[in-house]
C-alpha cells in the first residue's frame, strides 16, 4: 500500500471511528456492534504502525473514551483514567508477557480479573465520606454524576477508616435489572436499550438521580487512583485493602504466576461466561507488583503493566448473500439467511433462521444487507438487525413464495398464525421431516440414524413412513453411500434397540401436533400403553393436569385417522413397545419420603447418577422437579460447578443440598 492510500483509509477510519465513539460514549446508542468498531481501530492502528506519519494527536487510537455532554459539571482527574490495551488470541497475550518480562524480569505475577462491561467510575472520599463521583470522561476530565451514584446501593456512603482516597470501578447494570428495563420499554412502545453496558451509562447521565434509582445498577471497584493511606504493596494486596475498607470488589480475581496460567484463567471464563448474572465483554490482566507497574509506566492511551483479553466476538456484521426456504415437519416454511461466512463468538456461521416472513418484513431485510448476526444463547445464530445506512442500492426486496418449494402445492396461513404452511399430507418434505423427528434423540434415539442417512434412504425410497425403518436389511444398508460393513451393523442394533423404548419416545416420534417431550411423558405415564391412550376421550384428555383443549383435540384425531391405526398395527407386529417402562410419579399424599410434594431444582454436574435418573427418582417419592428456582422451590441439589441458579437458591435462602446427601435420601 502507498502513503497516499493509506492516507485516504486513514481518514474514512477516523471519521468513522469518531461517529461510532460520539454515538457509543456521548449518546450511548452504538449503531454498530463493538467488533466492527475494534475491527476499525485494529486496522487504523495498522497503518499508523506501517506510516508512523498518519498518527495525529487527534486520532481515535490515541484517544481515552469520548467527549462529555454539558449536562454535568466536570471533573479533573487528579491521576488519568486510562483505557486498556486489547488483546484479541493467546498470541497476543504471550506477547504481552514477552514485552512485560523484558522490562521487568521473570519474576512476575499477574491478577486476572474479570472485565465487566459497563463503564468506569471514579469514587472520592474525604476523611471516609463519599463526596464525589465521576464518569471517566476523556480519561482526563469526566462528568460530576455524584447524585446518581449514590443510588448504587453497594457503594458505601461512608469507609471503615476514615481516610482520603480516590477509587476506580466499573459501574454496571446486572443481567436481570437490563431485562426488566427493556420489558418496561417493550410495554411503553420505547426503542429498547442495545446492551446492559449503554444502558448502564444512560441510566448514570440522568439529570433525575430518582430515575438512575430505578435502574438498579451495581459496582465492583477494581482499583485505587490515589490514597492518603494505602496499606498494600501489589495490586492483589490493594483489593483486599478496598475490601476492608467496605468496598465491593470481584470475588473470581485471581493471582496467578505465569502467562499459562492467564492462558488458563482466561479459557475457563469462555464456558462460564453466560452464567454470571452481569454481562463481561473479557478478561483484565495486571502485573500485581506496584513496583513493576511503576517501572512499567504508561502510554498516553494505557499502563503498559495491564492488558484486556476480548472474547471472541458475539455480534458481528456480515452480508446476507440469500434466502432459503426450507419445509418443516408440520409443514411450516421457514426462511434461512444465508450468510457470508463469519466468525461469531469462536465458531464460523453462514446460516441463520429468519423465522417467518413477519420478522423479515419488520427487521426491514434485504437480498444483499448488510446484518449483524449474533449468536443467541451463545448457540443459535440470529440477525439481530440490518444496517440500512450501509445500503448501496444494489439490495433487492425479499418475496415469499405462494407455493410450496419442494410439492409446489398452494401455501397457506391460518388465521392468527405468523407461520406459511404447505398443507399437502403427501409432501416429500414433511414426511422426510416427520422421519427424521422420529430417529432423534428425544424421540426413539436410533443412533446412527441422523439427517444425512435418512435423507439418503427418502431419496432411494427405501423409506416412506416410520415402519419402514424396521424393514431396513443389511444389503440394503449397505448399498448407501459410505456405509461400510461395521456403520450397518451397528446402526441395525441401534434399530433393534430402539422397539425397546418406553412409550414416550415412540409417542413423540410420532409427531402428533402439539405433543412435545414432556407432554408425551405425562401422556405415557398416565395411559400407560398406547391401546389405552388410543382409545382416550377428549374429557379423560383434558382431566390431565398438563393437557390442554389444543392437545387433546390434536391426540383424538390422530388416533381417529385409519393411517395411523394401520402404522401402529405394523409397528407393533416388529415388536416395537407400546408400553410405558419408566417409574411412575407417586401423588405428594401417597408418599412419606422427605420430597413429597417439594418442588426441586438440579443444578449442576452429578457424578454418580444423571439428571434424567434423579428427577425419574425424586419424582417415584412424590417430588416435583423444576427447571428454575423461584421463590416456590423448596430445595435445590447442586452438583459441581453449579452456577447462577445455586447462587440464586443462596440469595432467597433456600435450602442446598449435595449429591451424597440426595443419594443418602434417596436411599432411605
Ligand atoms: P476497554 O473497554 O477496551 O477497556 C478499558 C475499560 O475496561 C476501563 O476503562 C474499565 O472501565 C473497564 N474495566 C472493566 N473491568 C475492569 C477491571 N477489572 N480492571 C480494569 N478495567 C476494567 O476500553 P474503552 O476505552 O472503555 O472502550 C473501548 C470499548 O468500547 C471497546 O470494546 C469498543 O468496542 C467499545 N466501543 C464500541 C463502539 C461502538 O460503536 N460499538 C464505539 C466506541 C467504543
Amino acid at each position: 500500500m502507498d502513503l497516499q492510500t493509506a492516507e485516504q483509509r486513514a481518514v474514512e477510519l477516523k471519521n468513522l471511528l469518531n461517529q461510532y465513539g460520539y454515538e457509543y460514549y456521548v449518546l450511548d446508542t452504538p449503531s454498530v456492534p463493538d467488533s466492527e468498531y475494534d475491527r476499525y481501530m485494529q486496522e487504523l492502528l495498522e497503518l499508523e504502525t506501517m506510516f508512523p506519519q498518519l498518527n495525529s494527536a487527534d486520532s481515535p487510537t490515541q484517544r481515552v473514551g469520548g467527549n462529555i455532554l454539558d449536562l454535568f459539571e466536570k471533573v479533573e482527574h487528579t491521576t488519568p483514567m486510562l483505557s486498556l490495551g486489547n488483546a484479541f488470541n493467546e498470541q497476543d497475550l504471550k506477547d504481552f508477557d514477552r514485552r512485560v518480562r523484558q522490562a521487568v524480569g521473570e519474576n512476575i505475577a499477574y491478577v486476572c480479573e474479570l472485565k465487566i462491561d459497563g463503564l468506569a467510575v471514579s469514587l472520592r472520599y474525604e476523611d471516609g465520606l463519599f463526596i464525589q463521583g465521576a464518569t471517566r470522561g476523556d480519561g482526563s476530565i469526566g462528568e460530576d454524576i455524584t447524585a446518581n451514584l449514590k443510588t448504587i446501593k453497594s457503594i458505601p456512603l461512608r469507609l471503615r477508616e476514615n481516610i482520603n482516597i480516590e477509587v476506580r470501578g466499573e459501574a454496571y447494570m446486572p443481567k436481570s435489572s437490563f431485562h426488566a428495563l427493556n420489558k418496561v420499554k417493550e410495554e411503553r412502545g420505547e426503542d429498547l436499550a442495545a446492551n446492559p453496558r449503554n444502558a448502564a451509562a444512560g441510566s448514570l447521565r440522568q439529570l433525575d438521580p430518582k430515575i438512575a434509582a430505578s435502574r438498579n445498577l451495581d459496582v465492583f471497584l477494581y482499583g485505587i487512583g490515589s490514597s492518603s493511606v494505602i496499606e498494600a504493596a501489589s495490586h492483589s494486596e490493594g483489593l483486599d485493602f478496598l475490601d476492608r475498607l467496605g468496598f465491593k470488589t470481584n470475588k473470581e480475581r485471581r493471582k496467578v504466576a505465569s502467562i499459562d496460567e492467564v492462558i488458563d484463567y482466561v479459557t475457563s471464563w469462555v464456558d462460564k461466561r453466560p452464567n454470571l448474572p452481569y454481562e463481561i465483554d473479557g478478561i483484565v490482566i495486571k502485573v500485581d507488583s506496584y513496583e513493576q507497574q511503576s517501572e512499567l509506566g504508561t502510554t498516553a492511551k494505557s499502563p503498559r503493566w495491564a492488558i484486556a483479553y476480548k472474547f471472541p466476538a458475539e455480534e458481528v456484521v456480515t452480508t446476507l448473500l440469500d434466502i432459503e426456504l426450507s419445509v418443516g415437519r408440520t409443514g411450516v416454511i421457514t426462511p434461512t439467511a444465508i450468510l457470508k461466512p463469519v466468525k461469531v463468538a469462536g465458531t464460523t456461521v453462514q446460516r441463520a433462521s429468519l423465522h417467518n416472513e413477519d420478522l423479515i418484513r419488520e427487521k426491514d431485510i434485504k437480498l444483499g444487507d448488510q446484518v449483524v448476526i449474533k449468536k443467541a444463547g451463545d448457540i443459535i445464530p440470529e440477525v439481530v438487525n440490518v444496517l440500512a445506512e450501509q445500503r448501496t442500492g444494489e439490495e433487492v426486496d425479499f418475496v415469499m413464495p405462494t407455493h410450496c418449494p419442494e410439492c409446489e402445492n398452494e401455501l397457506v396461513r391460518f388465521e392468527g398464525e405468523v407461520a406459511l404452511r404447505c398443507i399437502n399430507p403427501k409432501c416429500p418434505a414433511q414426511i422426510r421431516e416427520g422421519l427424521i423427528h422420529f430417529v432423534s434423540r428425544n424421540a426413539m434415539n436410533i443412533d446412527g440414524m441422523g439427517e444425512k442417512v435418512i435423507s439418503l434412504l427418502f431419496a432411494e425410497n427405501l423409506i416412506s413412513d416410520v415402519a419402514d425403518i424396521y424393514k431396513l436389511t443389511g444389503d440394503q444398508l449397505l448399498a448407501l453411500e459410505r456405509m461400510g460393513e461395521k456403520s450397518v451393523s451397528n446402526l441395525l442394533k441401534a434399530i433393534e434397540a430402539s422397539k425397546n423404548n418406553s412409550l414416550e419416545k415412540l409417542l413423540f416420534g410420532l409427531g402428533i401436533r402439539h405433543v412435545g417431550a414432556k407432554a408425551a411423558k405425562t401422556l405415557a405415564q398416565s395411559f400407560g400403553t398406547m391401546d389405552k391412550l388410543a382409545s382416550a376421550t377428549k374429557v379423560e384428555l383434558l382431566a390431565i393436569n398438563e393437557i390442554g383443549e389444543k392437545m387433546a383435540e390434536a391426540i383424538v384425531t390422530f388416533f381417529e385417522q385409519d393411517e395411523a391405526v394401520e402404522l401402529l398395527k405394523e409397528l407393533t407386529s416388529f415388536g416395537v413397545n407400546m408400553e410405558y417402562k419408566g417409574p411412575k410419579p407417586v401423588a405428594a399424599e401417597e408418599s412419606d419420603s422427605v420430597f413429597a410434594g417439594k418442588t426441586v431444582v438440579l443444578t449442576g454436574k452429578l457424578e454418580q447418577l444423571s439428571r434424567n435418573e434423579a428427577k425419574e427418582k425424586i419424582e417415584a417419592l412424590g417430588g416435583n422437579v423444576s427447571g428454575s428456582v423461584s421463590k416456590k422451590t423448596h430445595l435445590v441439589i447442586a452438583g459441581t460447578e453449579a452456577g447462577s441458579k445455586l447462587k440464586k437458591a443462596e440469595e432467597l435462602g433456600i435450602e442446598v443440598w449435595d449429591e451424597e446427601k440426595l443419594l443418602v435420601e434417596l436411599n432411605k
